[in-house]
């Protein structure tokens, strides 16, 4: 059989990994260096020199964008679908499985899932459920809690209870969380993987079917396998011990949900006989950004250490950009995806990056207004708009009374004169007979405990949901979205607000239908899932990421989260701010490190150019936050670094006056020397302790006396001398 398609474009080791005997493997190894090529070829490699049937194979990530993009690398291969090949996320390979096995995890066949918002909603019930102070018990905290647990495998119940008050509040609040959840029929994402677990474990049959069908298990990222995921693999595995990681300890970044390095460290451990392969070329970036990731990464203490080395040349310097504000941090991002574009370049290629999900609506605003298309990925952004979410809690109610989320969210949207009054007496007779809000409504409406309008409402919303069910029974799933949309009001709703919000509302809901026209994906070994279910489990898992394939064509915006294992011709950095990235939180507990790896994910996803931008000056959750450099950039060394100063002719901004920009002539730039004292408009004053640069991209950096240590670009710093060293 030819089998070059599968071996000819890998390197000596690459190629000893993908054709290794049964057994135990891992391939420990830095960014780029062809883990994920190597995973792939190795499903080609079992599946069609091996004769493994892809029943099979098991093969596990991340992400939804990489899973996707595993999917297509091994059919591209294998020249096929996957079939019933299992290719996917631990969260969707976890939900596939409890679709199937929704009788022995103990949950109603249309189980939902509840994305975090949902989630944090249910957590605040249940908080104001049990009479406690919001204000002391935010629900974002015992959210936080919640997960926490679930990713160690812990239940309420089999928490140590250490005397400790606080704790012992949290896990009533866990408890309490996880009955009405039970009651509702909803899972959140951390119980889709500890509901799996559970069931795999405490069902022998299920256990014995799937350690014997999966001959095979394959796992991409596994630096950032947590407790319950490790477990379960372990699990699966069995006695065979087939398991094939690929990881990178210098990219785990998962630390803060409970992913474990000791993972990697401890494989051979638990996998006894273990075959560990190192990959060292770096076939992605430059060895201008391959360098200075070497670089920021060695700061790290504890690596297990590797050498990564590219033939691919040096390429452009990495720019760094000091923007005076978000705004002009985001111009400039703009503009130079538009040189990129002028220069024969596709959007496609660029990808900004940020450390938090708040930073992304100055970014897209600037892109919007330079009518550029991008599409931001790992965000919730499409299914979390308002309308969709009311769109999709109809199709909920529809598909399962039970779901108190939905109930909550539609019986009065549109008004339809169902009061706060009236839904805490629902919510009473359903908290006390232990039943779901639409239960406790059919009850209150039989016992005639409403009064008349009220009543009358209450049945006319119990109506037009059964109503609306019996309507749309046969419909494709399309027609029933759109017959859903106009009969349940929203659409006349929305149609009221004739601003150009209230057209994009309708043109979402729009887009909703278009996307209920799209063929949804099945798994082959589960005829039985009906299509809603299908829709709706999707719009909760792949929020965001099922926008049509026209994402080729558009600028990608992500956090550098969900950037990990992808990788771009050109990548933007932004937000290198001390405080922002690495996070202030991170930096007052002790967790820079996984900062820097982080920061080292980011910049290993570049393969030709690298930008990194700051903001001195940004709003960010409604504060005004005045910043200095990343330490990150001070880790990079400056050969491989360019300065680009702001253009001098972007607007002054008005709100700060003394920061007033001024060019300054380059022959009098390199008038400071280390020791000066200074005056800065805003900052005060400060000593000059170092520079950098040239020029008019001269840098210096001044420690003030006031605000701490900043390095400011001299082009516009406007400073004063007071004295000379
Ligand atoms: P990360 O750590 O970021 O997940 P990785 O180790 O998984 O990276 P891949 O994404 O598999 O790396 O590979 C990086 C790039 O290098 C890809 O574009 C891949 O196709 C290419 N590549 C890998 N190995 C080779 C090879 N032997 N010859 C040519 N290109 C290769
Ligand atoms: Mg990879």
């Amino acid at each position: 059989m030819d089998v070059s398609h599968i071996i000819d474009s890998l390197n000596p080791e690459q190629r000893k990994a993908v054709t290794a005997e049964a057994g135990p493997l891992l391939i420990q190894a830095g960014a780029g260096s062809g883990k994920t090529r190597v995973l792939t070829h190795r499903v080609a490699w079992l599946n069609q020199v091996e004769g493994v049937s892809p029943f099979a194979i098991l093969a596990v990530t991340f992400t939804n964008k990489a899973a996707g993009e595993m999917r297509a690398r091994v059919e591209e291969l294998l020249g096929s679908s996957v079939g019933p090949m299992w290719v996917g996320t631990f969260h969707g390979l976890s939900h596939r499985f409890l679709r199937m096995h929704w009788k022995e995890a103990k949950l109603p066949q249309a189980f939902q899932i509840l994305d975090s918002e949902d989630q944090r909603r249910m957590v605040q019930r249940t908080i104001r459920g049990l009479d406690l102070d919001e204000a002391q018990w935010p629900a974002r905290t015992a959210m936080w809690y919640i997960n926490a647990k679930k990713d160690e495998g812990l239940r309420a119940g089999y928490i140590r209870d250490e005397g400790d008050p606080t704790e012992q509040q949290m896990i009533r609040i866990y408890d309490a969380y996880q009955t009405a959840c039970e009651l509702a029929g909803a899972v959140d994402f951390a119980e889709l993987l500890l509901r799996a677990l559970e069931t795999l474990r405490d069902n022998e049959e299920i256990l014995q079917h799937y350690q014997a069908r999966f001959q095979h298990l394959l796992v991409d990222e596994f630096q950032d396998t947590n407790a319950i995921q490790y477990a379960w693999l372990r699990l699966l595995a069995g006695d065979t011990g087939n398991l094939f990681a690929v990881g990178d300890d210098d990219q785990s970044i998962y630390g803060w949900r409970g992913a474990r390095v000791e993972n990697i460290l401890n494989f051979d451990i638990d996998f006894p006989g273990t075959k560990v392969i190192r990959l060292e070329q770096n076939y992605r970036s430059t060895a201008t950004i391959l360098n200075a990731a070497n670089a920021l990464i060695e700061n790290n203490s504890g690596r297990l250490g590797k050498n990564l080395w590219t033939d691919i040349g040096d390429g452009d310097l990495i720019t760094f950009y000091s923007a005076y504000n978000e705004g002009d941090e985001a111009r400039f991002v703009v503009e130079r995806i538009n040189d990129h574009i002028h220069a024969g370049g596709s959007r496609s290629d660029a990808a900004i990056l940020y450390r938090s999900n708040a930073q992304s609506r100055v970014l897209e605003e600037a892109l919007f207004r330079s009518g550029m298309p991008y599409r931001v990925y790992g965000g919730l952004r499409f299914f979390e708009r308002m309308e969709i979410k009311d769109a999709l809690a109809y199709m909920r109610l529809i598909n399962l009374p039970e779901d108190d989320i939905s109930f909550e969210r539609i019986v009065n949207q549109p008004t339809r004169g169902i009061g706060d009054k009236t839904i805490t007496q629902i919510r009473d007779v359903a908290r006390e007979a232990g039943v779901s809000l639409w239960h406790a409504s059919a009850e209150i409406l039989s016992a005639n405990a409403l009064k008349g309008r009220a009543a009358t409402a209450v049945g006319g919303f119990m109506t037009l949901i059964i109503k609306l069910r019996a309507d749309t029974k046969d419909m494709p799933l399309n027609d029933m979205v759109e017959h859903i949309i106009e009969h349940s009001g929203l659409l006349a709703h929305y149609k009221k607000d004739r601003t150009d919000k209230g057209e994009a509302r309708i043109e979402n809901l729009q887009e909703l239908i278009g996307a209920a026209g799209m063929p949804v994906e099945i798994p082959e070994d589960m005829p039985d899932m009906s299509p809603l279910d299908a829709f709706l489990s999707n719009a909760a898992l792949e929020a965001g990421e099922k926008q049509g394939d026209e994402w080729e064509e558009c600028v990608q915006l992500m956090t550098m989260h969900s950037a990990k294992g992808l990788e771009f011709p050109l990548v933007f950095i932004t937000g290198m701010e001390q405080g922002l990235f690495p996070s202030q939180r991170s930096v007052e507990e002790g967790g820079i490190e996984e900062e820097r790896r982080l920061c080292y994910v980011g910049i290993t996803r570049a393969e030709q150019k690298l930008y990194l931008s700051m903001a001195e000056h940004r709003k960010l959750y409604g504060r005004d936050h005045f910043n200095t450099v990343s330490k990150f950039i001070s880790e990079i060394p400056s050969e491989h670094l360019q300065e680009i100063r702001p253009r001098l002719n972007t607007t002054r901004p008005v709100m700060q006056p003394a920061q007033r920009r001024k060019e300054v002539r380059e022959d009098n730039v390199t008038g400071l020397s280390v020791g000066q004292r200074v005056r800065h408009g805003k900052f005060g004053e400060g000593i000059v302790t170092d520079y950098e640069g040239q020029g008019a991209h001269a840098r210096v950096y001044i420690n003030f006396e006031d605000v701490g240590a900043k390095w400011l670009v001299m082009a516009y710093a406007n400073l004063e001398v007071l004295n000379v060293a």
